[in-house]
């Protein structure tokens, strides 16, 4: 793993931050600081993603040596290794936040891999940086963990996301008010490398532009441009219309994946948002159970509901909005950007439109199809049904005798469903005779309705059972569940019970229905 090729492009192209010494403070005019992490007492490789290990080009031996638990523990660099954090702002549930930046990333440096490939390494909660502001810079193990399995769970569910390449325990205790009720308690620390090609947010953008510092805002475009979206061609204006349009359109597919799977960000703050359209910072995520396009796993969004899981494309347009304010100085005018802004409104109809058509199982969509996924919703939310197990199950209905029986298992109340099993049954006779109509290889249906309706997702409670048994002491439920979340859309003979309901007794239980910030 010596053998690692690092290229720091941002590091090299790049204004730096000239302070050096540690300590929080505003930074002006740069857009990195340098930071080592902060050696911990005992950092042991709890869990890896063996895909990601390969593809940056490590070697299952490299992986198994004490040398990488202390490079992915913060406590040794490998040569080519330059630590920083970078600096951004963002807009925090509405409101402009000012400078924020990486308080508990710390950046490793770029592998550029065998195939070419660049992979930004940056490890979470690897200690304090000058963007700290009042926190610790760590990171405690479930929250870790939560972000580790779903990095690497969305990936295989092909929503484009971060990555995970390990999970490292620190053998500190990192203090936490999880309930934000006084009663902080030491918890298990960890630290996730994570890697992605790049880590610019929205808010690396909108920083330099609120202080009004447009040489360095057109500095930063330009790189990003350079290094993330290469393929883009041409200069001026109209080379950053097309940079922003795709930065639309990115963001409109990750969206659309989100409500196809059931995702729910939790924090859609526009520092919270990749400009490669990439989901990036798992925290109070969660994952839509019974239907309920009104549900936020977020304790902290829980008065004004804004991140809702049904508010979510609007939500990312309206952090479009920010980022295209942010990016006007470098425009004479607004038509690129609004130009930019329809296109989101254009790819999410689209991408929309394909999941709809791909979850009910037909060749194409049109606009009766929308309606009826639409009066379908309504009914799930009404009934109290499970997203998951409802599409699942959905390629099991024979269009030629519908009937609800293939289904039933998807209902949480009984008397639910029974109230509304005359409206179920009207539903599925307007979907059979829809299907019946498209005339698609029964087979071909049922294989196209599976690649698109996963089987297995990581549902809260299935993430908080393997975090309670890893602060016991045994990892296996986190080895076990990332397996299991290899392969979404594949039947797994022997792990049915990864593809139930939620169980009664986590309906209301912390970490497996709501999730606070506090991580
Ligand atoms: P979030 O909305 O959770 O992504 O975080 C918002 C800001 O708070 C970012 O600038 C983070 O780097 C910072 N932050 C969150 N937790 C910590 C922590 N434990 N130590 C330092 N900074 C943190
Ligand atoms: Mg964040």
């Amino acid at each position: 793993m010596n053998a690692l090729r690092f290229d720091n492009a941002l590091l090299r192209d790049l204004p730096g931050d000239p302070v050096t010494a540690p300590g929080v403070r505003q930074v002006h005019g740069a857009v990195w600081s340098d930071v080592a992490p902060t050696p911990v007492a005992a950092p042991r490789l709890l869990a890896h993603s063996a895909e990601m290990a390969a593809r940056l080009g490590f070697s299952e031996a490299d992986v198994a040596s004490p040398a990488f638990a202390e490079v992915f523990g913060g406590n040794a660099l490998l040569p080519g290794m330059q630590p920083f954090a970078t600096n951004y702002g963002g807009h925090q549930f509405g409101h402009w936040a000012g400078q924020l930046g990486d308080g508990r990333a710390i950046s490793l440096g770029e592998v550029v891999n065998a195939a070419g490939e660049r992979w930004e390494l940056q490890l979470k909660g690897a200690g304090p940086t000058p963007y700290s502001r009042t926190a610790d810079g760590r990171a405690v193990l479930r929250s870790s963990i939560r972000e580790f399995l779903c990095s690497e769970a969305m990936h295989h569910l092909g929503v484009p996301t971060t990555r995970a390449l390990s999970l490292v325990a620190t053998g500190e205790p990192v203090v936490r008010d999880m309930f934000y009720d006084g009663r902080a308690r030491p918890e298990p620390g960890a630290i996730v490398c994570r890697v992605a090609p790049s880590f610019i947010r929205f808010g690396h953008f909108e920083l330099p532009a609120s202080r009004g510092d447009v040489a360095l805002l057109r500095r930063l475009v330009d790189f990003c441009i350079r290094r993330d979206f290469p393929h883009l061609s041409g200069d001026g204006e109209a080379l950053y219309g097309a940079w922003f349009a795709e930065v639309c359109a990115r963001t409109a597919v990750m969206v659309a994946h989100w409500q196809r799977v059931g995702f729910v960000h939790g924090v859609m703050n526009t520092d919270n948002l990749s400009i490669l359209g990439l989901t990036i910072d798992y925290g109070p995520y969660g994952w839509i159970d019974d239907y309920d396009p009104d549900w936020t796993p977020n304790t902290t969004d829980a008065n004004g509901r804004r991140y809702r899981f049904g508010w979510q494309p609007k939500v990312a347009y309206w952090n479009l909005t920010r980022l295209a304010h942010a990016l006007s100085p470098l425009f004479d005018g607004v038509d690129a950007l609004n130009a930019g802004l329809t296109r989101y409104m254009d790819a999410y109809a689209a991408a929309d439109l394909d999941a709809t058509a791909r979850k009910l199982g037909l060749g194409e969509a049109g606009e009766a199809d929308v309606e009826l996924m639409r009066e379908l919703q309504q009914l799930l939310h009404a009934a109290e049904v499970d997203m998951t197990l409802w599409f699942r199950a959905l390629a099991e209905v024979d269009p030629d005798a519908p009937s609800l029986a293939p289904l039933a298992h998807a209902f949480y109340d009984d008397a639910k469903r029974d109230a509304h099993a005359a409206s179920f049954e009207a539903w599925l006779a307007q979907y059979a005779a829809r299907v019946r109509a498209d005339a698609m290889e029964p087979a071909a249906r049922r294989a196209r309705m599976h690649a698109a309706n996963p089987r297995y997702v990581l549902r809260n409670y299935l993430a908080q059972q393997a975090i309670d048994r890893a602060e016991q002491g045994d990892a296996s439920g986190v080895t076990e569940l990332l397996d299991v979340m290899r392969r979404p859309y594949d039947d797994q003979p022997g792990r049915e019970a990864f593809a139930q309901r939620r169980p009664d007794w986590a309906r209301t239980k912390a970490g497996c229905s709501m999730l606070s910030c506090s991580s």
